[in-house]
């Protein structure tokens, strides 16, 4: 077996590779029939590292130069790990490598590695095990963002790999099953890995696989099963884990993912323990079981959930359920995901190794040999341009398949503007100060035109790889200018939820505030038009409309000062009103001017006739 191009699921707990052999997806085994690779390294004084099994086998006896979970830290910065690098129990720097670019490194010993280089070398140990091949699909999770997209494709180029693509691993999970052959599914991929839970909707129509929404919880999985076991026994022993005795933690640890794991064939089992000499023995049931995870599980259905309001779907209108991730074969998270959906899932395929065979299935059409798919992602967060007062104008909205091109058209608020700067945001509020920026151009040398008549068209490109490219082309002059957007850092997904979640608590307040800048920039720009035609024609007007106008002008000045937009809007209303016989007059004159000419122009007819 020597597969030139392999799938690789680089998982936080697990990572494994597989390879289409005869036209079927096959996992890659050791010579004990094992395919999962613990995702954990091992650091030897004399410069050696220890991939997988026997990685974790030391770390009880060795936990400083032992190390897991990288996937948490792929493409992060220092901020984005602030709440998460307490439970790595490793130091993490962060350097400034000049231009904007940090990188992080985790201290084992007296080197330093980046998270790239880690995962590396875990991939390394798949590939050897795979028999060298040279390329790769990579499956992320979805929700990843373009930074620990790309540092996951680094990984694979540290590792040798010329990496074909990344995908997401939802998506390969639904081609696993070979769900790229129906016509047309609404598909929800239910993935409970270790230290991990992920809920996808997936859209496939004619073979376009589209992402509708992601939703889940980056500290919730097997691990915490684990703890709510180790809990249950600790009690029932009296010990006090307060204490952070490694030895026993670690030791309650793994006897208690034993327990589960057993748990989930049989309907009682044995947790047994020997500490400091002594043995501790406690009957666990299924049931004792299920009453100290169901908390957890609901956890899970309430992301589910979640996902499908974003996807403006009902639970019964999912065609598809497949479960991922080892911990998916607990049976009360089946049962539970079950009744959800109202829906018995696919469990046909091994729910650690599916996502790997699913990456497989996409290397093999990369490849060459077929290639009738075509694979879409989303844009993570809204992308959008500030316009007049710091409001955000989204062009491209939150959940857009990538690639995606939007055009927007713009003009200038003041006479013989010859420049525009145009500032890009991401986020989902409406005013800019509660969004990301994510830069700035200057649009120039435009010709001088009067207020409104430039017409600047903004372009957002966001391409395979999810950078964000803005062009912007003054259509008159043909002048255009552009920026690329590369992230000089991830966001987090805590930050893209709790962005997510603040633009809907605030979205009433942020309505109105959007609203007072609009009413606001056109009261403006009405006391400006009216002040000019009142230059012109001014004279038109009588004693009475003229101080009815002028009450109105006060009046508008008042609420543009203040914060009460209904106020504002009245304002807005009434002072329209009492300039229209202002415009009338101006009307008037104008249609006298054109009926004039269109007069001569008769004359002129006739005379030719
Ligand atoms: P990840 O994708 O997060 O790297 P996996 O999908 O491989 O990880 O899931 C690993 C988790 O699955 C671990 O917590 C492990 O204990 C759990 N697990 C594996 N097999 C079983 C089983 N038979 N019953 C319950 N949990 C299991
Ligand atoms: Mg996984």
């Amino acid at each position: 077996m020597k597969p030139s191009v392999v799938g690789i699921d680089l998982g936080t707990t697990f990572s494994l590779a597989a390879y289409v052999r005869e036209g079927r997806p096959e996992v890659v085994r050791d010579e004990n029939g094992v395919a999962l690779i613990p995702s954990c390294l091992s650091f030897h004084e004399d410069g050696s590292v220890l991939v997988g099994t026997a990685a974790k086998a030391r770390a009880l006896a060795d936990p400083q130069h032992t190390i897991f979970s990288v996937k948490r830290l792929m493409g992060r910065t220092l901020a984005d790990l602030q709440k998460e690098s307490q439970l790595i129990p490793h130091q993490i720097i962060e350097r400034d490598l000049g231009r904007n670019r940090k990188v992080l490194f985790v201290k084992i010993g007296d080197r330093e590695y980046t998270p790239e280089e880690l995962s590396a070398m875990i991939l390394r140990e798949v590939r050897q095990r795979a028999g060298n091949p040279t390329k790769a699909v990579i499956t992320v999770p979805a929700y990843f963002n373009d930074s620990q997209r790309q540092a996951t494709r680094d990984a694979g180029r540290i590792a040798g790999l010329d990496v074909l693509r990344i995908i997401n691993e939802p998506t390969a999970a639904a081609l696993a099953y070979g769900l790229d052959k129906t016509q047309s599914a609404t598909v929800v991929v239910y993935d409970l890995g270790g230290g991990t839970f992920d809920c996808s909707i997936l859209s496939i129509r004619d073979g376009i696989f589209k992402v509708l929404a992601t939703n889940g919880d980056t500290f919730l999985g097997g691990d915490d099963f684990d703890r709510a076991l180790m809990n249950h026994a600790a009690q029932a022993w009296g010990f006090n884990l307060d204490q952070k005795d490694p030895f026993l933690l670690q030791s309650l640890r793994s006897r208690a993912e034993e327990v589960k794991i057993a748990l989930s064939q049989n309907e009682a089992t044995d947790f047994a323990l020997t500490y400091k000499g002594q043995n501790y023995h406690l009957q666990v049931s299924r049931a004792q079981f299920e009453s100290l995870i169901a908390p957890l599980v609901d956890r899970t259905l309430e992301k589910c959930r979640a996902a499908l309001r974003d996807a403006q779907l009902r639970a019964k209108q999912i065609d598809e359920v497949i479960l991922v991730g080892g911990s998916s074969r607990v049976p009360l998270v089946r049962q539970k995901v079950a009744e959800f959906f109202g829906k018995t899932p696919h469990t046909d395929l091994n729910p650690d190794e599916v996502v790997a065979l699913g990456a497989a299935v996409q290397a093999d059409i990369l490849s060459g040999t077929r290639r009738d798919m075509l694979l879409l992602d989303v844009v993570p967060l809204s992308l959008g341009i500030e316009t007049l007062g710091g409001v955000v104008d989204k062009v491209i909205h939150r959940n857009t398949p990538i690639p995606a091109r939007a055009t927007t058209r713009y003009s200038t608020s003041v006479d013989n503007q010859t420049a525009v700067i145009l500032n890009i945001y991401q986020g989902e509020r409406e005013l800019t100060k509660d969004n990301q920026h994510l830069g700035t151009f200057k649009l120039s040398d435009i010709p001088p035109m009067p207020a409104q008549f430039p017409q600047v068209d903004v372009t957002f490109l966001v391409n395979e790889d999810g950078l964000l490219t803005v062009t912007a082309k003054e259509q008159r002059s043909g002048r255009s200018a552009q920026v690329t957007v590369e992230a000089t850092h991830g966001l987090t997904r805590e930050e893209v939820d709790r962005l997510i979640e603040e633009s809907v608590v605030h979205a009433q307040e942020d309505f109105d505030a959007r609203r007072f800048i609009e009413f606001k920039a056109k009261a403006e720009a009405d006391l400006r038009h009216t002040e000019k035609a009142l230059a012109e024609t001014g004279e038109i007007l009588d004693p009475t409309q003229r101080e009815t106008l002028e009450k109105c002008r006060q009046e508008l000045l008042q609420a543009m000062q203040g914060q009460d937009v209904d106020r504002l809007q009245k304002a807005v209303v009434a002072f329209g009103k009492a300039t229209l016989p202002l415009a009338e007059a101006l009307m008037n004159r104008v249609v006298k001017q054109a009926l004039s000419g269109k007069t001569t122009a008769e004359v002129d007819a006739n005379q030719i006739q």
